[in-house]
Parts: C-alpha cells; structure tokens; sequence
C-alpha cells in the first residue's frame, strides 16, 4: 500500500574527520593519517558550512565521520591543537554551533558507549547508528567498530536513553538473505521494546574505485525492491524506510513501502558517494506517485512526545509546523 506522502530532510552534510579506526573493504571515505586529504574539520570551516545550509533554508547538520579517529597513531595531536582530548567533546561544541546557526544537529559518529550517548543527546534533534548486517562478513574483517553485538548495543542505550534513532541495513556487502532478515527482526525487536527507532536506511551498496569490493557489483533493483518489501512487513509500520534518491531511483521502491528520502542537501556534496549527487527535489517528486514532503531530523511522532531536550527545543518550535513537520520558510 503505497504511503499517502514521503518525507525528505534538507540538511548540510558535515563530514568531521574521515579519519577512523575500522578499515571497510568497500569504504571510498576514509583517508589514513599522512594522505594528503586526510582531514579534521575545524570549527571555523564547520561553522561555514552551517551558514551556507542556513541561508539555503536547510533544517539539519548531518555530522558524520570517521570512528573512534583517536584510536588511529597521529589524529590526538590533531584533536589536541583544537583544545580536545576526544571527539566527542569536540562534536558537542560542534552541535552547539549548529543550533546558535539554526540547524538541528544530527549525528553519526559510529558505536558509542551509554555516557557518551547522554553527553550528545541534549545538542541533538536524533542521533544514527548503521546496523549494516548482523552477519559476518569479510567486508568487516580487522574493523573493530563492526562486530553487530556491539552495535546492537549502541542501538539499545539510545533507546533506554528515549533518543529518536536512524538505523539500517546495507544491501550487497556479502550478507546472506538470513542475514538480511536477521538484521531487521533485530531492529523490529529493539524498537518494540523502546519505541524509538524511527526510520531503518536500505542502503544499496556501490562499488567504490581503489577498495577491496571494487569489482562487486551493487544490488539491483529486483533485489531491492523484494528488500524494502520484506522491510516493510518485519519492521512496524510508526517506522519509517528510507531509500537514498542519489543512490537508486525512488520511485518503485515508494509503491513498495519506501516511505522516506532521508536528507537532500542544496548546498553540499553526499561525501560518502560523492560521484552520486542529489537529485533536484522537483526531480524526485516527478518520479514519485505521492506529494513530497519536508521533515525536521526528528519525526513528527517524537516532537509530539517531546523527546528532545530543552536545549533545542527553541529552535524545533521555530521550525516545525503544527503537525510536527517542517514549517514552510521563505
Ligand atoms: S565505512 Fe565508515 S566505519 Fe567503515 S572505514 Fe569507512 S568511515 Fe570507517
């Protein structure tokens, strides 16, 4: 049953560090210390990018980055002659910028243990976590960050920690189809216990030049649109399936169950596919059945229940409408 609209955020994509201690065998993002575009945002440069998604009417700041960079020989010194000693820290007075600039931060900053979830959770509108797969696959072999226990486990604090929550699952990264379900029954179960996911990306893998999965080949659309179906009928319908518009045409995966856009930004670049742009929202919604629909990065359910702190909630009463949405601006 295709859905009455679909949703879409309009962010800034804030790509913080590209330095990260897992080494997946089909990332194009991570740069090692030492390669000339290995980097670590610097307050005035976040801040540019913030105006510029201001003045482009953008709601969110998407901070998504490189994980647990300190473990990685060389990038403390780096974090060090900013006045940090751990990204986190470093990301909250980021999340702060971000809600003095008007965009409501939300952030991806790989597994996080319970506290470091509390200390971000006040400067953010909904906080992110990738499932990927609870399968074992080569792609993951060596990456400390992608054992599926231990991300499971971020998932579980976020919900106990009542944080609106962004999952998902990548298709086409050596899982088996068990794997597949197995990933979204767990994340239909733990959002049964905590009320708090509220979208799951099926996210299409690409083959990037100069990785290990190089020579793979991406899912097709066969394989995606029978993924979303079967997503749609394991996880609840109060959550939401995302699709990536830069990544695969939308428009079967919305008859299919795809209720949602994730964010399209005006002004910067998706860095993780940065040979795939954004789409023009009025090219999308030629493609889709249904209106388009603008959303905060909180969803209208989760600003109804008022899950968000008092530290934003100035900013998200200025910019949703009655029904939790994003307001219309000018
Ligand atoms: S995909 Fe993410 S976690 Fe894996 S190496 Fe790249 S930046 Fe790190």
């Amino acid at each position: 049953m295709p859905q009455p609209f679909v949703t879409f955020s309009r962010n800034v994509f804030i790509p913080l560090t590209n330095v990260c201690r897992n080494k997946c065998g089909y990332c194009g993002f991570r740069r090692e210390i030492g390669h000339p575009e290995a980097k670590l945002l610097s307050p005035d440069e976040v801040s540019a990018i913030l105006s510029g998604g201001a003045r482009a009417g953008c709601s969110e700041a998407l901070f998504t980055f490189g994980e647990r960079p300190e473990e990685v020989e060389g990038f403390s010194a780096w974090l060090s002659r900013l006045g940090y000693d751990n990204i986190i820290d470093y990301l909250v007075d980021l999340c702060k910028l971000s809600l003095r600039t008007g965009l409501l931060p939300h952030s991806n900053p790989g597994i996080l243990e319970k506290r470091e979830l509390e200390k971000l959770k006040p400067f953010n509108a909904s906080l992110g976590l990738m499932l990927e797969t609870a399968g074992t696959v080569k792609a993951h072999v060596g990456c400390s960050g992608k054992i599926p226990e231990a991300r499971i486990k971020t998932i579980e604090y976020a919900g106990e920690l009542k944080i609106p929550f962004t999952t998902g699952i990548l298709v086409g990264i050596g899982e088996t189809w068990d794997d597949r379900l197995r990933s979204l029954k767990i994340i239909r179960d733990i959002h049964e216990k905590s009320g708090h996911i509220q979208e799951v990306i099926i996210q299409n893998f690409i083959p990037k030049p100069g990785t290990k999965m190089a020579s793979f080949q991406s899912p097709g659309m066969k394989e995606m649109l029978k993924t979303v179906s079967i997503a749609r009928k394991i996880l609840p319908e109060d959550v939401a399936i995302q699709v990536s518009p830069n990544l695969i045409r939308p428009g079967e995966l919305v008859r299919c169950g795809a209720s949602d856009l994730g964010g399209i930004s005006p002004v910067t670049i998706d860095h993780i596919n940065p040979e795939s742009p954004w789409p023009d929202v009025l090219q999308i919604q030629a493609e889709v059945d249904v209106p388009l629909r603008e959303r905060l990065p909180i969803y209208p359910q989760f600003v109804k229940k008022r899950w968000y702190s008092d530290e934003i909630a100035p900013l998200i009463r200025r910019l949703c409408d009655t029904e939790g949405f994003r307001k219309a601006y000018k």
